[in-house]
């Protein structure tokens, strides 16, 4: 660590000799260097207890989230920012705040937890008599600096109105500031760099003309065609930001850090697209109340930093527990409107960033904030290309994603929701290449799922979602409130893909109807057997619950099967069946197949009520949920077993 040992020559209180009318003509100094952009936030250890320095307790809308000596010398601080803060400079009694005209705005950091070595940029008190010196700086700024302020002979004051009795805070602050952006003194009387203060100092606040010229000389002078300048900042999650001088890709929000602590670097959104006049950007959870800045893509200098604009975080409602997200991952075709429901049919608002992300908090369809955040444990970054076939929303999800990596078997990733409300869900996850859409697949499997790795992708898009081509769904149980959904992507052929996610509470199927499940096996003569239902399960109806397989291999025999175990997907020797009833299970009597030989024409229907009734040892019960599927014998498959199994049915005995 690089010892510092310079102090600036301080702010010291006038003696009666020492403030006679100063020669105007005189004007500011420099002290060498300047505040690059990793130097840029500033913090303050309050523990400033001498006089008056924490007595205002009204926070101002216009400086959210802090009081007494941190909003002081908050207010302090921006007056040097190159334009009024938050568009008018208002929150302060005595003046606009912001007037420094130059290529050169701060970061507000909120508070510190010590008052740290002499580069971490923050403001405390020191203990002891300063004699005439109120305050002072340590250098050199390059790489940070601190302020001290002397607890006595002081009798701080935090105004926030004019200060008569005492010493102004924040007047003393924007002063310390100066030195610490790279101002010496000055010679003009009404500079606050003046080496001296009259009165309370309380019209040192307000930087002049002398000052103005001093931090424009270090910085630039404020560069309107190319730094960037926020206008307006409305919406809460996600926040829209408008102005002009954005980047198209790769812009930064700055925020204030939540919590007291860290090491001042600002909580910042990065990799964000812009078409040079709106940012939008779902905020943080560790972002706090403070001010917001938009960092330009690929500008590393003075002219990258804008304006600052306050900036609170939505109240979280008071059930925040998410249940129903959509999440689109990669930025570079946008987010889809608010319309689509893609492959789901679950229309509402759209989460979107680029990856990877940490803790990034999520909308409810309806937009609101809720207490689920998502993050990833790999580090594969965005992806995006125009796949000519896809347009509007289904670009805006499909184009864009996470790359996963180009290593078969070995390259994945975690995406983990954090933050549901305890419940039943279907989770879609979308995994598909737009530059490859035939030869690039990828097994998705979604953490205690039924259905294990499922594999998406090798897939051309022809106008709709297809499941296995686009996405693969999944059902979840999270078992308590705040609770986690976790999804793994493995790269199965080419480069893995991950597009998007959706999470759709499910409705178990009230007693009356039934939901599909599973994929059906193809038989030897590429037949696909499906279920389907017809009247209402029952634990005591003689009859009227029908059990229908279409599209079974002709002419050969099968039986249904059931379990209340719940699903699962496991393989079925080496065929393309799955057994979807989780053990054990029981059986109906075998059934005579009809239709062709070689056709897939064969049909089954069987009265389950009828059966039940018959058998009672066999009847589920009242209120059971049952999983059913069609076992049918397949002699010529060319997989180790001889019989092939259709997809399955879920549903729930009426009484
Ligand atoms: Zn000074």
């Amino acid at each position: 660590m690089k010892l510092k040992t310079i102090v600036l020559p301080a702010l010291a209180v006038a003696g009666a000799s020492a403030l006679l009318t100063p020669p105007e003509s005189h004007g500011f100094s420099t002290i060498g260097g300047s505040l690059g952009q990793s130097q840029r936030d500033f913090r303050v250890y309050n523990n400033i207890t001498g006089g008056g320095a924490n007595n205002n307790t009204v926070i101002d809308p216009n400086f959210p989230g802090y009081d007494g000596a941190e909003a002081a010398i908050w207010k302090g601080c921006i007056e040097w920012s190159s334009e009024l803060h938050g568009g008018d400079g208002a929150g302060d009694p005595t003046q606009a705040i912001g007037n420094g005209g130059a290529n050169f705005d701060s970061s507000w950091q909120g508070n510190a937890t010590s008052v740290g070595t002499t580069d971490q940029n923050v403001h405390s008190q020191i203990s002891g008599n300063g004699g005439s010196t109120l305050a002072f700086t340590e250098t050199p700024i390059s790489d940070g600096w601190r302020i001290r302020y002397y607890e006595d002979p002081w009798n701080w004051k935090d105004g926030p109105g004019s200060v008569s009795v005492g010493v102004d805070l924040q007047g003393v602050a924007c002063h310390e500031y100066g030195h610490a952006l790279g101002l010496g003194h000055s010679t003009s009387g009404g500079a606050t760099m003046f080496p001296s203060i009259s009165g309370s100092g309380d019209a040192q606040r307000s930087i002049n003309g002398d000052d103005q010229s001093g931090v424009q000389f270090i910085y630039g002078v404020m560069d309107t065609a190319k730094k960037p300048h926020i206008d307006t900042v409305s919406g809460t999650n996600p926040i829209i930001i408008t102005g002009f001088n954005f980047a198209a890709t790769a812009n930064e929000v700055w925020f204030t850090q939540a919590s007291a602590g860290g090491n001042g670097t600002p909580v910042k959104v990065t990799g964000l697209n812009s078409d040079g006049f709106t940012i939008t950007v779902v905020p943080p959870g560790n972002a706090g109340p403070g001010d917001l800045l938009v960092k330009k893509g690929g500008v590393t200098g003075h002219k990258g930093p804008s304006n600052l604009f306050p900036w609170s975080p939505a109240a979280i409602p008071t059930d925040p527990f998410a249940t129903d997200l959509n999440i689109d991952i990669g930025t570079g075709f946008g987010a889809p409107s608010n319309s689509y429901g893609a492959a789901a049919g679950s229309a509402g608002a759209w989460n979107s960033f680029s990856p990877p992300v940490a803790g990034v908090p999520l909308v409810d369809l309806a937009g609101d904030a809720t207490a689920a955040t998502i993050s990833t444990s790999s580090t594969g970054g965005e992806f995006s290309q125009n796949n000519a076939a896809t347009i509007g929303d289904d670009e805006a999800l499909l184009d864009d994603l996470e790359d996963v990596g180009c290593t078969p078997g070995v390259s994945t990733s975690t995406w983990t929701i954090n933050g549901m409300a305890a419940g039943v869900y279907d989770v879609y996850v979308y995994g598909w290449a737009p530059d490859d859409r035939t030869g690039f697949s990828t097994d998705i499997t979604v953490a205690g799922g039924a259905m294990g790795a499922q594999n998406s992708g090798a897939f051309t898009w022809a106008g709709s979602h297809v499941e296995g081509g686009t996405y693969v769904v999944d059902t979840v149980t999270v078992a308590a409130d705040g609770g986690a959904i976790s999804v793994t992507t493995l790269t199965n052929t080419g480069c893995g893909s991950i597009n998007g996610i959706q999470i759709v509470e499910f409705t178990m199927p009230s007693c009356g109807t039934s939901v599909n499940y599973c994929t059906s096996g193809l038989s030897a003569s590429w037949c696909q057997a499906a279920l389907s239902s017809s009247g209402s399960a029952s634990a005591s109806a003689a009859s009227g619950f029908d059990v229908i397989a279409t599209g079974v291999e002709g002419n050969k025999d099968g039986l249904y099967f059931w379990g209340t175990n719940g699903r699962q997907s496991n393989t079925w020797g080496s065929g393309t069946s799955f057994q979807c009833v989780a053990p054990p299970v029981k059986r109906a009597g075998l059934l005579v197949g009809n239709g062709t030989n070689g056709g897939c024409d064969g049909v089954f229907s069987q009265d389950l009520n009828a059966l039940w009734q018959a058998l009672p040892a066999k009847n589920p019960g009242a209120g059971a949920i049952v999983q059913l599927q069609l076992w049918y014998r397949d002699p010529f498959n060319t997989s180790n077993q001889t019989t092939s199994l259709s997809d399955a049915l879920e549903f729930t005995l009426c009484p």
